[in-house]
């Protein structure tokens, strides 16, 4: 069975991870500060803030922002459902707006028609590594006072107008789940150029505790007290997480190379199926293709479903396209109705990528997906 994707781990990231165990310092210290100043130069972001996940590190960033009860902060409902949990955890309202068809990211105008008195943030998806219009965005935050976060869960590596994801703005974050571009295990990070806001997520990741284990370390001799000024968390990242996560960047410039290589091998051979819609990348931008996602159009002479059913017969993994919170039990409550979201959803499908996905691999997938154009024209 050729996999939907597979990390880059190997040696390197183990005799890392070794090393760490064998020092006795395994959490919040040397390695995740060395972590996240690679993460910082590598994003161009001024400061870098490692946690346990996204999902965390998602729930820092509307803390830091202030927003809780009372306030509503728009995404998109077609995410991975994380993005919708972290406002509930923060105590807001989700409010959800449509995508757009071409990109899968969130469409403007209806996020603007959504904006009420009580919204205080736009958060801003960038769909699989497929950056979305940030300037936009931006403008559209600037004229109604409302701060812009962005979810870059898929997209570390991916560039918008030339920058990569995370230079942008004050409050980007990041994920390291296997499923992602690198992989610590579990693992997160914020991104922001805001020093205010770097020094209060520092804090709140640790039990808001107002002096870090390294800072202590490092004046041992004065027998320093701590203070907590306000209830805090622990979404500390462990230094056997950071350790591998600095191999991971090491390879990142291959890994983004060899996605959007095999990217363009998939365009190539598809853009001639009629029945299917590929992925769209607007001029300006560069995705890492974090997942290959194609549209199953009008035209298909089969469902989505059918299609996935095909391809596992064959040994390919497939899974359905990027998912829905809305029509989840968790929020079917809020009674949303979301025609373009749906619609994307329910016909899209992802197809394997990852680097390390051999030449021979890459063609057995194209030639599968050819002979079921063939077979059905
Ligand atoms: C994976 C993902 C998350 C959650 O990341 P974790 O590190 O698993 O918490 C959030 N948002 C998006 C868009 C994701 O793809």
């Amino acid at each position: 069975m050729i996999p939907i994707t597979r990390p880059c781990l190997n040696e390197k990231e183990a005799q890392a991870a070794y090393d760490v165990v064998m020092s006795g310092w395994v959490v919040q210290g040397p390695k995740v500060l060395e972590f996240e100043e690679v993460f910082a130069a590598y994003t161009g972001s001024r400061y870098a803030i490692a946690v346990s996940s996204c999902t965390t590190a998602l729930h820092l960033a509307l803390k830091v922002a202030a927003i809780g009860v009372g306030d509503e902060v728009i995404c998109p409902s077609m995410s991975y459902i994380a993005t919708a949990n972290s406002i509930v955890h923060s105590g807001a309202v989700p409010v959800f707006a449509e995508v757009k068809p071409v990109t899968y990211n969130l469409d403007i105008e209806d996020a603007a028609r959504r904006i009420t008195n009580k919204t205080k943030a736009i958060l801003l998806v960038h769909q699989i590594g497929m950056p979305a219009d940030i300037d936009g965005f931006s403008s559209l935050c600037k004229k109604h006072n409302l701060i812009l976060i962005e979810d870059a869960a898929c997209a570390l590596g991916s560039e918008y107008k030339g920058k990569r994801i995370g230079s942008h703005n004050d409050l980007v974050c990041f994920s390291f789940h296997p499923r992602k571009v690198i992989t610590t295990g579990d693992g997160g990070m914020v991104c922001t150029n805001n020093k205010a806001f770097a020094d209060r997520l520092r804090t709140l990741r640790q039990h808001s505790m107002d002096l870090s284990p390294l800072d202590r370390h490092n004046n041992e001799s004065k027998m320093a007290v701590e203070k907590y000024d306000e209830v805090g968390y622990n979404y500390r990242m462990t230094d056997i997480q950071a350790a591998v996560g600095i191999e991971q960047m090491k390879k990142m410039a291959d890994i983004v190379s060899s996605r959007r290589s095999i990217a363009y091998k998939y365009h190539d051979a598809f853009k001639h199926i009629h029945w299917i819609d590929l992925p769209y990348e607007p001029s300006n931008c560069i995705s890492n293709y974090q997942s290959y996602s194609i549209y199953l159009n009008k035209k298909a002479p089969i469902k989505r479903d059918e299609f996935m059913t095909i391809m596992t017969q064959k040994g390919i993994s497939t899974r359905r396209g990027i998912m829905t919170a809305h029509i989840e039990r968790a929020y079917a409550d809020l009674n949303y109705k979301l025609p373009v979201t749906e619609d994307l959803s329910e016909n899209s499908v992802l197809i394997p990528i990852y680097a390390g996905l051999s030449e021979e691999d890459i063609s057995y997938i194209i030639r599968a997906v050819i002979e079921l154009d063939n077979r059905t024209n």
